[in-house]
């Protein structure tokens, strides 16, 4: 069984992240992918999220007739602050040692992984696979102190499109594989600033995302959140 682990705050779910977990079912060969919003993420500011249970059914919505992505309520039923590292080891308890975890993530959040908690053991438990987010270069990776040395002419091929995908050993027989894919152009907080200042979200949200967040009203008030983001 070959599980993908996508996790994010979804404040709100967008096409891209659909994208993404729907392309890397299919290049990887996944059996299932789940979508994992975060309650309390430890790299953000409290209280700038909605709500997660709004989070959550946004991307239960989003994800809807989706073959074999699901949304997983693992991390928001946690009263703290929830860390990768706790999720892949209560992932790898619940599905057992049948099963290969594979870690989807994007190469901005990536490039920030060395600042996780207990970054190195995280590599060894699952592999990672990360996918290009403009505008950022995988050529970038090879200064992540906790990555082995990486070939920066094999990163220039993924960074132009030539090569499909690059598999990387690391230590414990897990794998870092950097994927190739046409760039995704729509981000979240691009999101709630157009639904703040009434701009047209030019179908950066699924339908029933965008009908979601009319109906409830989200992030269409300045708030905290706006001074945070200035
Ligand atoms: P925000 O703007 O609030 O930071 P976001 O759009 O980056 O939000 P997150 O929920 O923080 O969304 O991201 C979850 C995961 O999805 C991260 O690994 C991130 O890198 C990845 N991701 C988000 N948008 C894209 C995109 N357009 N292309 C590729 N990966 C993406």
């Amino acid at each position: 069984m070959k599980i993908g682990l996508f996790g994010g705050t979804f404040d709100p779910v967008h096409r891209c992240h659909v994208a993404v977990a729907s392309q890397m079912r299919d290049r990887l060969h996944l059996d299932r992918v789940l979508l994992i919003p975060s309650g309390d993420p430890p790299h953000k500011p409290p209280g700038t999220l909605a709500p997660a249970f709004h989070r959550l059914e946004m991307v239960r919505r989003a994800i809807a007739g989706e073959a074999c992505l699901e949304a997983s309520e693992l991390e928001i039923q946690r009263p703290a602050k929830s860390y990768s590292i706790e999720t892949v080891r209560t992932l790898k308890e619940q599905y057992g040692p049948g099963a290969e975890l594979f870690f989807l993530i994007g190469l901005d959040a990536f490039l920030e992984f060395h600042t996780w908690k207990d970054a190195p053991m995280l590599l060894r438990l699952c592999h990672f696979v990360v996918v290009p987010r403009p505008p950022g270069r995988y050529a970038a990776l090879t200064a992540l102190p906790v990555l082995p040395a990486l070939d920066p002419a094999a990163l220039a091929h993924i960074d132009s499109l030539e090569q499909g995908q690059l598999d990387i050993p690391l230590p414990g027989g897990t794998r870092l594989i950097l994927l190739a894919l046409p760039p995704c152009e729509a981000s979240a907080t691009d999101i709630r600033r157009r639904l703040r200042e009434r701009l047209p979200l030019s179908n950066l949200l699924p339908a029933s995302v965008e009908s979601y967040i009319m109906q409830h009203r989200l992030y269409q008030e300045a708030s905290d959140r706006t001074r945070v983001e200035g």
